[in-house]
């Protein structure tokens, strides 16, 4: 399970920059996809070394915001006082406030393991800045600039330090796709979940070791082993306060991560909101497989049916590597078609190429259509080779490689989806300057 960090602080001290730094570590790696929802409060940071965690940027601390806006922040606060550790952040610049005062009493009542973080640091006395909190008397403080991102790393460092061990996974079984099914509170997930428990003659059963907040159900299929991931579809909701839990997006995080194909669930009736947009950003960030469910098709009328059709393919355009199935969970339909669609993701997400074959298509791509010459300059691509599954990674050698415009990225991540037949997974290159 990801440990989660809060970051918490008044308006204007560097919350969102900080988090920006935080959840962007791997630049290279997340492209802005058009589609996806930027604005978020809640990130994962993944480090070249470390283990994962899930960042979450607790926004209006002030709560005086109103509707939707006030529902993220109030869900911030509630995930700030079960976080792992809380990055309490303030202005360097200008000292400590009143609001500081507030917020410092609040997290002593909250009583989770904070390290304060001086921002806005760039160009000022950083040991005078800390002294002025000094008084705040937390053991552990760090100067930091976010817009500059110095002092990150220590920050990053003394985070790693602080998250809670490993918890022991339940043993991998290398046979099984590990399967999510992830959306917004409503769209269907329960009742698919339990109905395809309980149709199938299969061995359902919760998996030892797991704990109270991870649920796993391991499925047999037509011939196939599936493991169900944490979600809140998988929770019986018997129980009344199990039945209004709220829509947790740490969970959602965390299941992305533990799977290799997310299924996001989409209610028809209502087509793709911010919300569900901001699922596929999460999705595609973890770098997992995906099929789009379409849920409710059973209640729309065939008007409807054509217009949600074009307005689904017009939303989901920056996603249309991935499969999108109609189904009714309620009545069962569609679902053969989406565990086929499971199955082809899967296997064009962890499908193992050779480096002979990986070349031969960057030599193909390249000779059809090389890179614009930037400046005199054009790329030069020479050789290629696989980098990893789940998302396929293509390591690309060459020369100038800083001057490929994104949408040559772009264009290889077509041409090699097409040559390899890869259907349901993002596709991710890695530019190596030289051999
Ligand atoms: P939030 O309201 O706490 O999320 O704060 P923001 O991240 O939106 O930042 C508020 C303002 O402070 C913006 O104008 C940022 O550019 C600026 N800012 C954030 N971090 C730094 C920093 O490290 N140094 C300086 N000089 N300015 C910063
Ligand atoms: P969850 O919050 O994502 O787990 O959603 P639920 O499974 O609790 O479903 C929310 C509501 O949508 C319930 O009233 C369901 O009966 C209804 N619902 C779920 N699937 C379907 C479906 O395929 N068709 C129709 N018409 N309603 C559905």
């Amino acid at each position: 399970m990801l440990p989660s960090v809060a970051l918490v602080g008044r308006p204007n001290v560097g919350k969102s920059t900080l988090f920006n730094a935080l959840t962007r570590t791997r630049d290279a790696l997340v492209h802005d996809e058009p589609g996806v929802t930027r604005d978020r409060h809640y990130g994962v940071c993944r480090l070249e070394q470390g283990r994962p965690f899930v960042v979450i940027d607790t926004g209006g601390i002030a709560g005086q915001e109103e509707g939707l806006a006030g529902a993220t922040a109030r869900q911030a606060r509630a995930a700030a006082e079960e976080a792992d550790l809380v990055l309490f952040v303030v202005d360097g610049r200008e000292g400590a406030s009143a609001l500081d005062d507030d917020i410092l009493q609040w997290l002593r009542k909250a009583a989770r393991p904070v390290l304060l973080v001086v921002n806005k640091t760039d160009g000022i006395d950083a040991r005078a800045a800390l002294a002025e909190f000094a008084r705040f008397g937390y053991a552990d403080s760090f100067a930091v600039s976010s817009a500059h991102r110095q002092g990150i790393d220590d920050l990053l460092d003394a985070v790693l330090e602080r998250l809670p061990a490993d918890a022991e996974e339940p043993e991998e079984d290398p046979g099984r796709v590990r399967v999510a099914f992830v959306g917004r509170p409503n769209v269907g997930k329960s009742t698919l979940v339990n109905r395809i428990l309980g149709e199938e003659r299969m061995i359902a059963s919760d998996v030892p070791g797991t704990t109270r907040d991870s649920i796993a159900v391991d499925l047999e299929r037509d011939g196939r082993s599936y493991r169900l991931i944490d979600t809140a579809g998988l929770r019986r909701k018997s129980r009344v306060d199990e039945a209004v839990e709220k829509f947790s997006i740490v969970k959602t995080l965390q299941a992305i991560e533990e799977c290799q194909v997310a299924v996001i669930m989409i209610d028809a009736s209502e087509g793709v909101t911010e919300q569900d947009a901001s699922v596929l950003g999460a999705v595609l960030d973890a770098g997992r497989a995906l099929v789009v469910a379409v849920n409710k098709w059973d209640g729309l009328s065939t008007y409807q049916r054509e217009q949600t059709e074009a307005l689904l393919s017009r939303k989901l355009a920056f996603v249309n590597w991935a499969e999108a199935v109609r189904i009714s969970a309620r009545h069962g339909s569609g679902l053969r078609e989406l565990f086929r669609a499971i199955h082809r993701a899967h296997g064009s997400a962890t499908r193992q190429f050779s480096t002979a074959e990986v070349t031969r298509a960057l030599e193909i791509a390249y000779e059809a259509s090389p890179p614009p010459v930037v400046r005199g300059h054009a790329p030069k691509l020479r050789f290629a080779h696989p980098g990893g599954e789940n998302p396929p990674t293509f390591v690309v050698h060459g020369s100038r490689l800083k001057s490929l415009p994104p949408t040559y990225t772009r264009y290889l991540e077509n041409f090699f989806r097409k040559r390899f037949k890869l259907v349901g997974t993002p596709v991710r290159f890695v530019f190596k300057e030289g051999d």
